[in-house]
């Protein structure tokens, strides 16, 4: 009988219950002893650990948020926090995990591989910004989820033929602004990984305007500045009024698309594979149509994905 555990930690994100569902039923179909770790890190070294079975994950592939919850553990990040999580795990004969979440949390994940527990990743963040997958779980939700409030704002924006700045989540990583603008088709886009030029943006507008638009929408990534600052300088150039919408956790919440739950599940079942052949520090990915994984430490060395073609095209379909 092995031994295994799931965790969820950083932010939460649509598509983590259908992980951890994929886990615990994977886990058990294969004879092993499946653990719950509750509030990611934090309940490692809280010992907050608790056994699951086949009924602790019944009607969780359709929600959002995770049942595991999730919590940012600084103390995890030191010697001796570290050391207590790693403790707790022998003395349950745990010796395996599987931590779903963002970067820092592939950062904790290789913690623990590196101390000899087979850790393995499976990427769980709506920012999209794991480098070696072409997708993490909770993105294609986050995007559904803007494009459609995107949408909505559009609509009293051409009934007021007004110009919305709309503030979508995203730090480091533009990736829900740019898949949500080009699905929403935004006039513009304003994201982190690349500079922008507010005179051109004005320009653009007053072009637009010219030719009888009656609504313009910018989208702005949180990592690039408040929607609010943005606003009042377009303001300021255009002599325009316009209206500020931020988005906000609206979209972190909310049922998984199909394509973030079935992405979950296969993660999931390869991460449980991975742990029972002891490839502790490794990563599982989804990159040209393809499940496979990579080294974790390989993953993090690499730079962050920007799809530049899709930003190229948003700025040409918006002329
Ligand atoms: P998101 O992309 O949603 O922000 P994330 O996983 O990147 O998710 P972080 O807050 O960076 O979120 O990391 C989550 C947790 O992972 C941290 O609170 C900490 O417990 C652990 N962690 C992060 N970096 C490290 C590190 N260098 N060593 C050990 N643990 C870490």
């Amino acid at each position: 009988m092995t031994r295994i555990a799931v965790l969820t930690s950083g932010g939460d994100a649509p598509g983590m219950n259908a992980a951890v569902r994929a886990v615990v039923r994977k886990g058990i179909y294969l004879g092993c002893e499946v653990y719950a770790v509750k509030e990611g890190f934090r309940g490692l070294l809280t010992d907050d650990i608790v056994p699951m079975n086949l009924g602790s994950v019944a009607d969780i592939i359709q929600r959002g948020g995770t049942i595991l919850r999730t919590a940012r553990c600084e103390e995890f990040k030191t010697p001796e926090g570290q050391a207590r999580g790693i403790g707790n795990l022998r003395r349950r004969g745990i010796d395996g995990v599987i931590v779903i979440g963002g970067e820092g949390s592939m950062r904790g994940a290789l913690v623990l591989a590196k101390a000899g527990i087979a850790a393995v990743g499976v990427p769980g963040t709506i920012d999209n910004d794991i480098p070696c997958t072409d997708y993490t779980i909770g993105f294609d939700t986050a995007v559904a989820t803007a494009c459609a409030a995107i949408d909505k704002i559009r609509d009293t924006a051409t009934s007021h033929q007004r110009t919305f700045i709309i503030e979508l989540m995203g730090r480091h990583s533009g990736a829900i602004a740019l898949a949500a603008g080009l699905a929403a088709g935004a006039e513009s886009i304003l994201l982190p990984e690349r500079p922008y030029d507010l005179d051109d943006i004005c320009r653009r507008l007053e072009k637009g305007r010219q030719r009888g638009k009656l609504h313009s929408i910018i989208l702005v990534a949180e990592g690039v500045a408040s929607a609010y600052e943005i606003a009042e300088e377009i303001k300021q150039r255009t002599k325009q009024d316009n209206r500020v919408i931020v988005l906000g956790h609206l979209q972190r919440g909310g049922s998984p698309t199909a394509f973030d739950r079935i992405l979950a599940s296969r993660m999931a079942s390869e991460a449980v594979d991975l742990v029972l052949a002891g490839a502790g520090g490794k990563l599982v990915v989804y990159s040209q149509g393809k499940f496979s994984s990579v080294d974790i430490e390989y993953a993090l060395s690499q730079p962050a994905n920007f799809d530049d073609s899709a930003y190229r095209l948003t700025k040409i379909l918006s002329i």
